[in-house]
């Protein structure tokens, strides 16, 4: 466990947050990674701990983790936000091969719902910072509301093609995936990289396979116990 100290608290929209905090010491992790999130207290059946996404990137000094307020919070939500700058969370070693391929020269087309952008922001603002990584991206972002699509300023400077989404009807998720499918198609040796609740990232894996893709061919970060 590496105990942080909360640096800075940002609003991003009405209910949405980035907490920023500073490891003890030296912390190693790829874009696009999560971690274990630890707040001792009493908790109720769900538990003290939650993985997270850290949402920053390798290149910047202090790590943080977004998440959203909802109307009724599990113990572990309300005392996330009951935490002030100063205070001290205790996070595990980074895990996860969510991350951006070895080999440059595969296009990523980033197929997200939600929060599911945490990783994005991590791994475009990694290129952004890095700047001589010179790789193909295409995000295609769906959100309930406008005011969701997060981090749309950090992507849009290295992602060749962006296509938001604000949700109108039930079958966004399909018009999404043949979005990310057209994509792939005109993009040879491309990988789509799928993000967000679980329900989300299953479906959409599962309609890429049915229109041919090879399991090869998609990466998947499921938001497990994230419903929005
Ligand atoms: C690899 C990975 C990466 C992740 N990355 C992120 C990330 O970057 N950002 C992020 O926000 N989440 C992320 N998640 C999901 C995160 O771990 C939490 O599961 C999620 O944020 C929900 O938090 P919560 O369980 O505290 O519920 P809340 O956010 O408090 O509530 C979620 C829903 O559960 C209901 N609920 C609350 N308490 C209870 C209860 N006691 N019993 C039944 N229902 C209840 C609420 O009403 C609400 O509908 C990630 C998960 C994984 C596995």
């Amino acid at each position: 466990m590496t105990p942080t100290t909360i640096t800075r608290i940002e609003q991003n929209n009405d209910s949405t947050y980035t907490f920023w905090f500073t490891p003890e010491k030296t912390f190693d992790y790829s874009a696009g990674q999560f971690v274990e999130v630890f707040i001792p207290h009493e908790a109720d059946d769900r538990g003290t701990h939650r993985w997270f996404t850290l949402s920053s990137s390798p290149t910047e000094k202090l790590l943080a983790i977004t998440t959203r307020k909802v109307s009724k919070m599990s113990s572990f939500k309300h005392q996330l936000f009951s935490l002030k700058v100063g205070d001290q969370l205790l996070i595990s070693q980074a895990m996860g091969d969510f991350v951006l391929p070895m080999q440059r020269s595969i296009p990523i087309i980033f197929l997200v719902r939600g929060i599911g952008i945490t990783p994005v922001r991590s791994m475009t603002k990694f290129l952004s910072d890095t700047g001589t990584e010179n790789r193909d991206i295409s995000v295609i972002h769906n959100v309930k509301h406008s005011d969701d699509l997060l981090f749309k300023s950090i992507y849009d400077t290295v992602a060749s093609q962006t296509v938001s989404e604000v949700e109108k009807d039930n079958d966004v998720g399909k018009k999404m995936t043949l979005l990310a499918k057209e994509q792939f198609d005109t993009k040879p040796g491309s990988r789509v990289y799928i993000s967000g609740p679980e329900v989300f990232v299953e479906e959409s894996n599962h309609r890429l396979i049915e229109l041919g893709l090879k399991p090869s061919q998609i990466v998947t970060d499921y938001f497990h116990g994230y419903n929005a």
